[in-house]
């Protein structure tokens, strides 16, 4: 109730004014939980969060901040439904918070993203604590609409102020140390350290230089002779990728990963399918009819819905025959979408197109996909080779690979040939050809040119 009196003096009387004001008093309510409250979970949001963040900096009080997040949560929503899901995430937010320490706060900042602020700053070891009560808490089936479903967390955290002075830093900061938890296969943990920062901002540097390396003609392929050891005489070739930046060369085993991470494999890609196609077509037409140019495909740029029509559209522009053209993928690309991956592999067979596996025995995959897969050729990965003279398990295994590739009619290349005797036991074992340092490290296209003049 709300009350007011005036004295009316010309009439010398009292005005009485008697005012209910429960219902605004329950919007206003209604208004600030909205602000400051997600509605589902009834966990305060990020405004608050951020006001809360605010605080303890202005009193200048350390705190730990951590961040955590559902894993897969989109494939969660693809697979059980928006219904589900949130059904998944109230019943989380419900058990976490009925297990956490007092002192510590639960916010919401995403659809799958929550926060934690805990006073002090504590140890590693008693956050790994902290992390592991949570994580057993949820570490039950959840019972929602769509049947009992099951979730994986990752954490990261930081502390103010050793990790960061603003709100700003601290969020980037605990950002990274979740980027990095989200990576780590075993314990999904991670306490924000400034190396792995200057990682972070290395790789982002370098995402950034890779971008124009196309426009500034920064990118340069080199071509590794691939020798038959039955007929002595080069029968394919191998394009690896250089990038020469500001006077450095940079090893794709460095930047390939980060093209895949930020896309610019596609366009990096094509450019380096469309380079090795015409300098294979040049080498056919200078009467190498038989040679064939392999060129490597990353599994996201093999994935991508455009990949067989560039393929065809390359090829017909450069008129490069088919049978020229080997592609090299590695496991990784069965793993996912096998219908579709299948579909495109059939695509390019049907043109004629070589395919091979790349790095075989690493990928640990089922060897089933052999069977089902249109494969060529398999490319046994260098670790098997480097001790296969001397170490009787790399012997072994090396021997059975070629076997069942034998076996399924496959052909069979030994890569990271370095050594004669590696050449001595390859030939023993009838592997048919091989690649590496013994007989030729990767080279530019006119030395490669010079080389298959002369054997
Ligand atoms: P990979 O496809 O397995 O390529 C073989 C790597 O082994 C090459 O390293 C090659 O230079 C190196 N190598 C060749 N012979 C020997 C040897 O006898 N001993 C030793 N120790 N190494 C040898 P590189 O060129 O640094 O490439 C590293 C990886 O980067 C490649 O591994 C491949 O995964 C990726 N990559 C290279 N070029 C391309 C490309 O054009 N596209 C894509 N998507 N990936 C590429
Ligand atoms: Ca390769
Ligand atoms: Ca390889």
């Amino acid at each position: 109730m709300q009350t007011n009196i005036n004295w009316l003096k010309d009439i010398d009387a009292y005005d009485l004014h008697i005012v209910d004001i429960t219902e605004r008093k329950l919007a206003e309510q209604k208004v600030k939980n909205l602000a400051f409250y997600v509605q589902e979970t009834q966990l305060p949001n990020l405004y608050k969060l951020n006001k809360d963040v605010d605080n303890h900096i202005n009193s200048h009080h350390k705190f730990t901040f951590g961040l955590f997040e559902i894993l897969d949560f989109n494939h969660l929503v693809s697979t059980h439904g928006l219904e589900a899901t949130n059904e998944l995430v109230c019943e989380m937010t419900k058990i976490i918070s009925q297990n956490l320490p007092d002192t510590v706060n639960l916010y919401q900042i995403n659809e799958s993203q929550f926060a934690l602020l805990c006073p002090d700053s504590t140890s590693s070891a008693s956050l790994q604590l902290l992390t592991e009560k949570i994580k057993v808490s949820v570490d039950k089936p959840i019972v929602t609409c769509a049947g009992d479903l099951f979730i994986e967390l990752s954490f990261g955290y930081c502390f103010y102020p050793d990790h960061g002075q603003s709100r700003n830093q601290l969020f980037k900061n605990v950002h990274s140390a979740l980027a990095i938890a989200a990576q780590n296969e075993y314990d999904h943990f991670s306490l924000f350290n400034l190396e792995f920062s200057e990682k972070i901002q290395a790789s982002a540097t370098l995402i950034d230089n890779l971008r124009n390396a196309l426009q500034l003609n920064e990118l340069y392929l080199v071509f590794q002779p691939q020798l038959s050891l039955a007929e002595q005489k080069i029968t394919g070739i191998e394009t690896l990728v250089r990038w020469k930046h500001q006077n450095i060369i940079i090893s794709p085993a460095d930047f390939i990963p980060l093209a895949e991470q930020s896309g610019l494999i596609i366009p990096i890609g094509k450019w380096i399918l469309h380079q090795a196609c015409i300098f294979a077509k040049k080498l056919v037409d200078e009467g190498y009819k038989e040679i064939v140019v392999a060129v490597n495909v990353s599994p996201r740029q093999f994935s991508h819905p455009d990949f067989s029509q560039n393929v065809n559209d390359i090829l017909a522009e450069t008129q490069l025959p088919a049978k020229n053209l080997e592609l090299e993928i590695t496991e990784g690309v069965f793993v996912h979408n096998e219908s579709r991956t299948l579909c495109v592999m059939k695509e390019l067979k049907a043109i004629g197109i070589h395919l091979s596996i790349d790095d075989f025995g690493t990928g640990y995959s089922s060897l089933s996909y052999l069977k089902r897969f249109p494969v060529d050729k398999l490319k046994i990965d260098q670790s098997f080779i480097l001790d296969c003279h001397t170490n009787e398990e790399d012997k072994a295994l090396v021997k059975t690979i070629v076997s069942l590739g034998k076996n399924l009619g496959l052909s069979l290349i030994a890569e990271g040939v370095e050594l004669r005797e590696h050449v001595d036991y390859l030939k023993d074992i009838e592997c048919d050809e091989i690649q590496g340092y013994w007989f030729s490290r990767p080279l530019e296209a006119d030395a490669l040119v010079e080389l298959l003049k002369k054997s």
